[in-house]
């Protein structure tokens, strides 16, 4: 009883006040002794000048890109007062997942699809839409797989009052009609992709007129609608590391959280796809283990369908199809590989981005692929007993938080484990809908498509 007197009961939400939602990012990179790679000019093959960069992107955002020093960047007053729309984001402790796989293991999750965009994009198209107004710019174009960055940036953009111009991959423009209409809605021209409206994009129809378009497509065709018009930049809602450096709050956030309450996590989980919610939500753990102050297991969960890390190379490639963009060193399967057209949409990017796959270089981070069934499954049981009901994307974290709180029963150890539940599904009611008919397709990946995605790799 006294014991139970002395310790802080943890609440099922934790949430903190306005104040706390962060003053600045923090950038991990100024904490790694192994830098990520520069980006290089596919022209020169020498590392990119911020000038290149000034051309594609908004001056604030090539600042942040190329800055591997500073630690902590302050968030401007403005981009602040737009978070406190809708955060901070609450940390819930999964009592009733706890509970139904009856685990010692503690388990907390961080919910960051609490706005009407549903992910935790919104974190990175405030600070790009904010960066593109303060220099004067008319628009910004861009690519979106699922549709979850395209429907961030229009809110952001129609916040800012900026012209928004998405390439949403084909598969996912014909899948999900009310994604495309919510962009639509905040105003923003929604272009299939690959389109004939660009270049890069009538190249692509011209070898495969059936291509469902992929993320690497899309930003093709998105960074050359931007460079081709006067006062539009190009901005991405994953991959680079001033995306990663804007999520940092998630991990921020959760660390104020868990603070409180002196919990310190054992394994924090996040889905990657480009790598932007799971290196948010690592970072200020991840420097902790740099420097040395924590060994807290850090886990990224890729689909089996496109499975950068586990299957992929260390390796300078293109960010992008149709080669416009710099190569960057990072895991990946080859920018013309195709993955299979799962309903992880925001999962299918052929790479991962440098901060991260250095670390994983570097053993600092784990990565395990998940198939598309086994994530349904854990994505059914968890709305069944927490009541949200999570992105497909977001699964895959839910699918490998089970996994290790399953192994927590085994052993017998009250382990604490973090994940981030990065989104809402509710645009993806097609995909249940097949996994609750049990026709959810799962096609192993085969190596014979690896090959090929890597032999069309730029020579190192
Ligand atoms: C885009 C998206 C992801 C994957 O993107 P990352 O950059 O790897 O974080 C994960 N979950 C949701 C809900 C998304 O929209």
């Amino acid at each position: 009883m006294a014991d139970k007197a002395n310790r802080k009961e943890v609440p099922y939400k934790i949430i903190l006040s306005e104040d706390e939602i962060p003053a600045s990012w923090y950038n991990m990179r100024a904490d790694m002794k192994n830098k990520p790679a520069p980006m290089l000019d596919p022209g020169t093959m020498e590392p990119v000048t911020e000038e290149a960069l000034r051309h594609v992107f908004c001056d604030e955002a090539v600042r942040q890109e190329l800055d591997n020093e500073t630690r902590f960047i302050p968030i401007p007053e403005d981009i602040r007062n737009f978070y406190r729309m809708y955060r901070p984001a609450p940390l819930i402790h999964a009592e009733f997942l706890e509970k139904m796989l009856d685990t010692p293991a503690k388990i907390f999750y961080k919910f960051e699809g609490n706005n009407t965009s549903g992910s935790h994009k919104l974190n990175s198209a405030i600070p790009q839409a904010y960066f593109a107004k303060s220099q004067g710019l008319k628009g910004i174009t861009t690519e979106t797989g699922a549709g979850q960055w395209g429907t961030a940036l229009s809110m952001a953009c129609a916040f800012y009052k900026l012209d928004c111009r998405v390439f949403m991959v084909k598969c996912s423009y014909e899948q999900k009609p009310f994604r495309r209409e919510i962009m639509r809605t905040y105003g923003a021209q929604v272009t299939p992709s690959p389109s004939d409206t660009t270049e890069v994009g009538r190249r692509i129809l011209a070898e495969f007129p059936d291509s469902p378009g992929s993320l690497g497509c899309a930003v093709s065709e998105a960074v050359e609608a931007a460079v081709t018009r006067e006062g539009y930049r190009y901005v991405l809602g994953s991959v680079l590391n001033q995306v990663l450096l804007h999520q940092s709050i998630i991990g921020l956030e959760t660390k104020t959280a868990l603070d409180k309450y002196g919990i310190k996590p054992d394994v924090i989980i996040g889905c990657a796809g480009g790598g932007s919610n799971l290196g948010g939500l690592i970072a200020p753990f991840a420097g902790e283990k740099l420097r040395g102050e924590s060994d807290c297991r850090l886990v990224a969960v890729e689909p089996a369908s496109c499975p950068s890390f586990t299957r992929g190379r260390f390796a300078y490639d293109f960010c992008d199809t149709g080669r416009i963009c710099p190569l960057a060193k990072m895991y990946t399967l080859g920018s013309s590989f195709m993955p299979a057209s799962t309903h992880a949409g925001g999962l299918r990017y052929h790479g991962m981005n440098p901060v991260l796959s250095q670390l994983y270089h570097d053993g600092l981070l784990e990565a395990v692929a998940a198939t598309q069934n086994d994530v349904f499954r854990a994505a059914t049981a968890f709305a069944r007993v927490e009541g949200i009901l999570p992105a497909p994307e977001s699964s895959h974290a839910i699918k490998v938080a089970i996994d290790e709180a399953l192994r927590c029963k085994r052993t017998g150890k009250a382990e604490t484990i973090v994940f981030g539940l990065t989104g809402t599904g509710y645009f993806d009611m097609v995909a249940y809908g097949k996994f609750n008919d049990g026709t959810l397709s799962e096609e192993p990946l085969t190596e014979e498509a690896l090959q090929k995605g890597f032999a069309a790799m730029p020579r190192q």
